[in-house]
């Protein structure tokens, strides 16, 4: 088949590498005129390492990133509210932080040369009729037998999967986030969390090595309400740096490296549903189909399923009716679970529901210690909820 990918982030680069092994003759479409990652770093499952596995991939992304063993998220005054091991999943299970350049050059080392990367091409519509892709400048590319948009979270390719946008909400907070350098972190393979009512969390997770880089990093993560991501300035950060120190003291050295505020990237998150994720010979795969706050570090574990299973659905099925409709029931049961947590647990973390936030702080602890209750965690934690992978 002739496949059209629009968006070269996690699910563009492993449906590439993936449908490309298949013999299929990809074309991919990437607005960024270089290829490049976006954003700092994140936690890596164990169903998005088992992705990797798959792509033989498993082995140099442990080496690159960081192996970690526990959540802990606390409020200032050190009252445990999350407090998880994935040991506690099953022996030998662990999640792993790695940096978004780390992921981009395993990804893009698995598919050198594969693939056709059109870089600095923002595709803007698609033609059902021609099953061909056209480019701002009103370029027209195709025709391809099918069309994998990939384009993320703001996604513009998404209302073409004509009516199956259920929802498309942009949440009304957001962060800022970047990689700092700490060779003398003290918990390396802990991600740490520290929660201030339900407008503070701030976050350190260790991410390992960094491409291009010497040292040890660490994704350093502040939540803010949206209007203040959006006019984040160098007045903003100092601000930020205060509020940070006075709520976490040990990270006084570390922020100090911060002086401009375009060393954070800002994340706006949005909350999409799709009714199907398919219509006609075009699927949407990643954060385009169902983008949500990062609050339960799914995304990017979720993009690598979602490329994985499609790749399993197509080399299943002659029929590419038939394929993507057993592309959306095995994906279905996982995305909705997710969704629906996500939807349902942000708002005690970052919101401006105050009241939420002592309930919060009393239960989650208690809660978390219940048998029944913390198998169920861990379970989400660990990204395999409801999850249906074949391998
Ligand atoms: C602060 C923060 C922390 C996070 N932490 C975690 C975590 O710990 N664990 C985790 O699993 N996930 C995490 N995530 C979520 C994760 O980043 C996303 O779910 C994941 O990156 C989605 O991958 P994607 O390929 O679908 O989209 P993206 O990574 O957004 O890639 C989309 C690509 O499409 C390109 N593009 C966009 N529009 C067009 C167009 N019109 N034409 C051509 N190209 C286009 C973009 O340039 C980009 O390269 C976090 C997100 C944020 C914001």
């Amino acid at each position: 088949m002739r496949v059209g990918i629009v968006g070269y982030g996690t699910a563009g680069q492993a449906a590439a590498i993936l449908l490309g092994r298949q013999g299929h003759e990809v074309t991919v479409f990437e607005k960024s005129p270089v290829l490049g990652p976006v954003g700092a770093g994140f936690l890596l499952q164990p169903t998005g390492l088992a992705v990797l596995d798959r792509l033989a991939l498993a082995e140099k992304a442990l080496a690159l990133g960081q192996r970690i063993d526990e959540l802990h998220g606390t409020t200032p005054s050190g009252r445990a509210v999350m407090a998880m091991r994935y040991a506690d999943r099953r022996p030998g299970c662990f999640g792993l932080g790695m940096t978004r350049g780390a992921l981009f050059e395993l990804l893009r080392s698995a598919d050198a040369g594969a693939t056709t990367v059109r870089t600095g091409i923002r595709i803007v519509a698609h033609d059902e009729a021609t099953s061909s892709l056209h480019d701002e400048e009103g370029h027209v590319h195709g025709p391809f037998d099918l069309v994998v948009v990939a384009d993320g979270a703001h996604s513009v390719l998404r209302p073409h999967c004509k009516g199956q946008v259920r929802r498309e909400s942009l949440y009304p907070w957001g962060a800022v986030w970047c990689l700092l350098r700490v060779d003398d972190w003290h918990a390396h393979e802990h991600l740490l969390q520290r929660y201030a009512g339900t407008r503070t969390m701030i976050g350190m997770l260790p991410v390992g090595t960094r491409p291009g880089h010497e040292g040890r990093w660490v994704t350093f993560f502040f939540s803010l309400p949206g209007d203040r991501v959006e006019c984040f300035d160098d007045a903003a950060l100092d601000d930020m740096k205060r509020e940070a120190v006075a709520l976490w003291p040990e990270l006084a050295p570390h922020l100090a490296s911060l002086e401009r505020a375009d060393q954070l990237h800002k994340a706006r998150y949005r909350d999409v549903v799709l009714r199907r994720p398919h219509h006609g010979h075009l699927v949407v795969i990643g954060d385009a189909a169902h983008a949500m706050s990062p609050q339960l570090g799914q995304g990017v574990n979720m993009a690598l399923l979602d490329a994985e299973a499609l790749a399993d659905a197509l080399a299943a099925h002659d029929d590419i009716d038939k394929a993507l409709g057993a592309y959306r029931r095995g994906r279905h049961a996982h995305v909705r679970t997710y969704q629906f947590m996500s939807r349902w647990l942000t708002p005690l973390f970052q919101s401006d529901h105050a009241w939420l936030g002592p309930g919060r702080d009393a239960l989650f602890g208690p809660m978390g210690r219940l048998p029944g209750v913390r198998g169920t965690m861990l379970g989400i934690l660990s990204g395999e909820a409801r999850l249906r992978r074949k391998h």
